[in-house]
């Protein structure tokens, strides 16, 4: 066992959160729109997954999410220590709001990959772009900006 028990719960709470933030249908009728804009076949995309448990590459950094073969997208967590030291630093209503945006980034940038595939500068400024454009139709979440300079300045 990779992880100790006490962090599953969390682990499977943060992934349910993500998971109904991606479907939100605000965020769903973004996506047909980027889609389109973008010129990308929306059947390319045959496959999303929200992981329980994060993924740390060499360098220690977790990984936000990958695409693989162009057509499987999986998006992973921060890891709870993460979570927890957002929460003490800003409290639990930006670190929401975070994890919300982090996983809507994450899902912009993957899908972009499938078409712009490793060029990574081009998919980060389109990334931050469109994010940018969907924040601004999230009237009701309000957005903060310390949450935009968590997500794309660190
Ligand atoms: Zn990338």
């Amino acid at each position: 066992m990779p992880f100790p028990n006490r962090h599953i719960s969390f682990y499977r709470k943060y992934a349910s959160f993500v998971a109904k933030a991606l479907g939100k249908p605000l965020f769903q009728s973004f996506l047909s729109w980027l889609l389109k804009r973008e010129n990308i076949d929306k059947d390319s995309i045959q496959d999303i997954q929200v992981r329980i448990f994060p993924f740390h590459k060499e360098n220690g950094n977790s990984l936000a999410g990958k695409i693989i073969n162009k057509c499987k997208i999986i998006i992973f967590p921060k890891s709870a220590k993460f979570y927890r030291e957002l929460v003490a630093k800003h409290g639990s209503e930006i670190a929401h709001s975070y994890v919300k945006s982090r996983a809507w980034a994450t899902l912009i940038h993957e899908i972009l990959h499938s078409k712009y595939s490793s060029d990574e500068e081009r998919v980060r400024r389109l990334t931050e772009r469109y994010f940018n454009i969907y924040a601004r139709s999230e009237k009701t979440e309000d957005l903060e900006s310390v949450v935009f300079e968590i997500l794309f300045k660190q």
